[in-house]
């Protein structure tokens, strides 16, 4: 297993649409693996492949308190959805920003698991949000793109900032 590199907003490859994962073999296994790895490190409950520049339909969420119940959905459709929920949402691609987005607040998804066998399941609560934020980044869509062009400004320099602040603390580090 191995952990991988989170890319973060404004990296244009965050924009890319990721295409259809057609392989189910070990490759694939592995790739499952190192999302988790990696989100479980990060402490994030959900990933989708486009945030590690691995750009197919694959992403990997585990909302459970105790960290024990992952869940992988390849090629997923939201087939039905319903309600409208608002909930503060934060990203590993975007860290340190949190804002209130609206989705739906029940959905069923149509997907298929890491052996390429179709499923259906119907979600609610942190589950849903958390599919359709990772689906989102499936079609290049992050949570800021919800915000007024103002306040995406506002969120991109301060992720510059304390980028700047971790760049001169690692030059110190070196001295
Ligand atoms: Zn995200």
């Amino acid at each position: 297993m191995a952990k991988l590199e989170i890319l973060e907003f404004p990296d244009s490859r965050l924009r890319t649409v990721a295409k259809p994962v057609e392989a189910f073999d070990a490759a694939l296994r592995e790739l499952v693996d190192d999302m988790f790895e990696t989100m479980y490190d990060a402490q994030g409950i959900g990933l989708a492949a486009t945030q590690v520049d691995i750009h197919r339909q694959l992403l990997v969420m585990d909302v459970s308190e105790n960290r024990d119940s992952p869940k992988v959905f390849i090629n997923p459709e939201i087939v039905d959805s319903s309600g409208e929920e608002t909930c503060e949402e934060g990203c590993l691609s975007v860290p340190g920003i949190y804002a209130d987005v609206s989705r739906a607040e029940t959905v069923r998804v149509r997907a298929q698991d890491s052996d390429g066998d179709f499923f259906e399941e119907d979600l609610d609560g942190m589950h849903a949000i958390c599919l359709q934020h990772e689906m989102d980044h499936l079609e290049g869509k992050l949570f800021v793109d919800y915000l007024s062009p103002l306040k995406r400004r506002m969120v991109q320099k301060k992720l510059e900032k304390q980028r700047k602040i971790a760049d001169q603390k690692a030059a110190r580090a070196v001295l």
